[in-house]
């Protein structure tokens, strides 16, 4: 793979919102996002056989077939995985579920999650605390020839910090429309005066990465409500409305 090959995570039509907030003030509704972008790896393979097909079809006489879906590899599933898991310990830390995994090869350097509330750090994003743990084992600020997964699409910032460390390859999972550096917003990587160096792919495993996010987001807003109708001495409004849909009728 091209050093210089710059992958465009969100070509074609800007996605539509998959997180209404920040990862500081996480309280505005999550939709999902059912749109499906492909890595390098794989995404040559699939635009090559979509096109082949198309010619054929067109060669026939026949209808196009639609573009194939992305498949992702077993190996960025894997490690999108331990991302997520790293998210998981920022869920439980009460911040915004978001976690990142560096690694060089199949071995894992570091892993971060995103804590910036409880750190009274703006900087302190999954992407970031991921590369200040790799770049502190390795002893080098620079890290070539490693790949940084994240479950949510880098902000600028992290675009920043990435290509400064001067990552092979970026993956991220669901997409940001509020922040996201990778295409949703601006796309840094795409401009080739900021960036000779990172490839980057989005959309693994997207649907289950944006869930863990919306789920966040859910539990945030009934706990809100929670504490607004306890706040008024009512009952819990959730609990009364969960009551009424399980009793039997
Ligand atoms: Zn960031």
């Amino acid at each position: 793979m091209s050093d210089a090959l710059v992958h465009r995570a969100a070509s074609g039509s800007r996605p539509e919102p998959a997180f209404g907030e920040s990862r500081e003030t996480p309280d505005v509704p999550v939709a999902s996002n059912e749109s499906i972008s492909t890595c390098p790896d794989v995404a040559d393979v699939v635009v090559a056989s979509a096109v082949d097909s198309g010619t054929a079809a067109i060669d026939a006489g026949t209808p196009v077939d639609p573009p194939a879906p992305a498949v992702f590899s077993e190996r960025d599933r894997r490690f999108m995985g331990l991302a997520q898991a790293a998210a998981e310990e920022a869920r439980a830390a009460g911040e915004v579920p978001v976690g990142a995994v560096l690694v060089r090869g199949d071995e894992v350097i570091s892993t971060g999650f995103n804590h910036p509330i409880g750190a009274h750090d703006p900087s302190a994003h999954a992407e970031m605390v991921a590369l200040r743990a790799a770049a502190q084992a390795v002893e080098n600020y620079r890290l070539p020839g490693c790949e940084l997964y994240v479950t949510l699409e880098p902000c600028l910032m992290c675009a920043g910090a990435i290509m400064h460390a001067r990552i092979a390859r970026v993956v991220f999972g669901a997409r940001d429309p509020k922040t996201g550096a990778c295409g949703s917003v601006v796309d840094a990587f795409a401009n080739p005066q900021l960036n000779h160096h990172t490839t980057v792919c989005g959309g693994v495993l997207e649907a289950e990465c944006g869930a863990a996010l919306k789920s966040f987001f859910a539990e945030r807003r009934r706990a809100s409500r929670a504490a607004r109708a306890a706040a008024r001495g009512e009952a819990d409004p959730e609990a009364h409305s969960e009551a009424a849909r399980t009793e039997p009728h």
